[in-house]
């Protein structure tokens, strides 16, 4: 379950989040007691990983005692967190105390420039300071690349080399049409793939298990590091896919695609078993498959909100 804590971010990534878009009033925010109850609940219907997102997770106050305790609860194994590596440094320290499972930094450039650009003032310099620190740490450390025309479709060799180099994941996320996401301006990772074998002819799929999610991985053998494709666009992988999401605001959301969902604040005020029961029934409601690639299905029931609303 990936649990968006904050729909708040430091950077306005051009897809993602751009310059003026609404932010969540904080009143309608789940408050971090309500978050911890219902991951509670997700573990006892049998959830085991949680990935803590946004918005950035980190600029929300106290966030790591949020995954201390979602850390602590009975029947969770692995608690990750995807952030953008702004600020990184002031809680790596924490993060290791408290045994954080895998860190996920997003980077999609090695241009300082092209950086600052994409995220709307962003320092590329101390991202790439937060791998550092995240390998250096002892935790698992991956770094997410979207892929984008006319951005940063050069960079993907550079970008597998720094999985060479930092002995780390780097994985290629298709563009996905969600709020400012523009799907024409994605890549297909088949493409990058291709790519890679030109240049890399002994790369071969990598079989050991990276993680829970969708990504395919290859490596080089006896190199350290891999590479990753999340294809959500050019290789549906919905028949595999075990995920679902909790808004900052409460919303389960069986799929990224579409809009619909089930508002959890309702069954805050009821019991536990109510609280579970209801959460069965939201997990239940996941569609078959998502709807981007189909523009009849897409009409009217398709996500609206912006990726730091529903949580990336
Ligand atoms: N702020 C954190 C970060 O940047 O990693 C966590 C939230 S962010 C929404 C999570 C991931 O979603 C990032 O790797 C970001 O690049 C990706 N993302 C955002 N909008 C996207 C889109 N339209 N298609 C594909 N990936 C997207
Ligand atoms: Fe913020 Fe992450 Fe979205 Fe960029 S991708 S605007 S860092 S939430």
């Amino acid at each position: 379950m990936r649990v968006s804590i904050t729909d708040r971010c430091n950077l306005r990534c051009k897809y993602c989040m751009p310059d003026g878009c609404d932010k969540v009033s904080m009143s309608k925010i789940l408050k971090y007691e309500e978050i911890e109850r219902i991951c509670r609940a997700a573990a006892e219907l049998g959830i085991r990983k949680i990935k803590i997102t946004g918005g950035e997770p980190f600029v929300r106050l106290g966030c790591t005692d949020l995954m201390r305790n979602i850390k602590a609860i009975n029947g969770i194994d692995e608690v990750t967190v995807t952030t953008n590596g702004q600020n990184l440094d002031q809680y790596i320290d924490e993060l290791k105390e408290i045994g954080i499972d895998g860190i996920n930094i997003s980077l999609d450039t090695l241009d300082p420039d092209k950086y600052r650009y994409i995220t709307g003032g962003g320092d590329m310099v101390k991202t790439l300071r937060s791998i550092d620190l995240s390998k250096d740490s002892g935790i698992r450390t991956k770094v997410n690349f979207v892929a984008q025309k006319d951005f940063n479709e050069d960079e993907t060799v550079a970008f597998a080399e720094l999985a060479w180099k930092k002995g780390i994941d780097v994985r290629f996320i298709e563009l996905m049409p969600i709020g400012a996401g523009d799907s024409d301006r994605g890549i297909d990772n088949k493409k990058i793939l291709r790519r890679l074998m030109e240049r890399w002819p002994d790369l071969e799929p990598d079989g050991s298990i990276h993680g829970n999610g969708p990504a395919v991985y290859y490596r080089r053998p006896g190199i350290p590091g891999s590479v990753g494709f999340i294809s959500a666009m050019h290789g549906v992988f919905c028949s595999s896919c075990n995920r679902i999401r909790l808004t900052s605001q409460g919303q389960i959301k069986p799929c990224l695609c579409y809009e619909d969902g089930t508002d959890m604040k309702p069954f805050l005020g009821k019991s536990d078993v109510e609280l579970r029961e209801a959460l069965r029934g939201a997990i239940l409601m996941k569609p078959e498959a998502h709807c981007f690639t189909n523009a009849e299905v897409a009409a009217g029931s398709r996500e609206q909100r912006l990726m730091s609303q529903i949580g990336g």
